[in-house]
């Protein structure tokens, strides 16, 4: 299957093994990882934010409820949310997650912004698990004709190593800990240049709770806008 579609297929696996509560979508786009999600039982609660509203309302409506499951309702009700809001700014409707997942999401921030965005996720938000996928730059030669940057709105593409500093930079400051994995293997001979999309997944260091920098403000803050929402 294409790159996207495996990429979705490692998120839906996370869930259908972890069965996180509450699940947010930062850069959810068309809502095309949600439509997928929204049909696993154990999630009450759907969140997707981008920072492009005519994107997220192309498709929106699709998440509505079948008029079958309005007729045999689920014992558990499930709630979807859509925000029009940048991931850099603090949302306190996002706080709390069971799971966060940011598919090739941080390559279109400005590199001045992850740090903020770091912060804002880890730090404020405190997810239980991330997922964090993103082009690894090294594998950029296997691709015939590749640009510079595989999209031309990539404000950077990270080597394995440049992925790796930042989720263990991370790890470090908020008090979790990461594997690395991703999808779309290098041919054999060449497997030490990783994975097509590279990913990291996150979850919280039960062993240094207490001990990690948490964001100066706590506060119950909003600066998404609400643009959708359906039960
Ligand atoms: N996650 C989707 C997927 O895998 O199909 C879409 C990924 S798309 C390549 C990147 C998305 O990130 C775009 O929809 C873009 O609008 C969104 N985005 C970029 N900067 C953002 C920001 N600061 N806050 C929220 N969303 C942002």
């Amino acid at each position: 299957p294409p790159l996207y579609k495996q990429r979705y297929q490692f998120v839906v696996d996370f869930v259908k093994r972890h069965k996180p509560k509450k699940v947010v979508d930062l850069g959810c786009a068309d809502c095309s990882l949600l439509r997928k999600l929204k049909f696993h039982r154990n999630i009450e609660l759907l969140v997707g934010v981008d920072l492009d509203n005519s994107v997220m309302k192309q498709k929106m409506y699709t998440l509505a409820p079948f008029p079958c499951e309005y007729l045999k309702p689920a014992d558990q009700p499930l709630t979807i949310e859509l925000y029009h809001g940048s991931v850099t700014e603090k949302e306190s409707r996002t706080k709390c997650f069971d799971l966060v997942t940011c598919i090739e999401l941080i390559e279109h921030l400005l590199l001045a912004d992850v740090e903020r965005f770091s912060e804002v996720l880890f730090g404020y938000m405190l997810p239980n698990a991330v997922i964090v996928s993103t082009p690894n730059a090294d594998f950029n030669p296997l691709l015939p004709g590749c640009p510079a940057f595989r999209h031309i709105d990539h404000k950077f593409e990270w080597t394995k190593a440049d992925f790796q500093n930042w989720a263990l930079e991370v790890c470090r400051l908020y008090g979790y800990v990461v594997e690395f994995t991703g999808v779309g293997k290098a041919p054999s001979n060449e497997e030490s240049i990783g994975f097509c999309s590279q990913i990291g997944v996150f979850h919280k260091d039960p062993y240094r709770s207490g001990t990690f920098v948490r964001s100066e403000s706590m506060e119950n803050t909003s600066s998404h806008t609400l643009l959708y929402h359906v039960v």
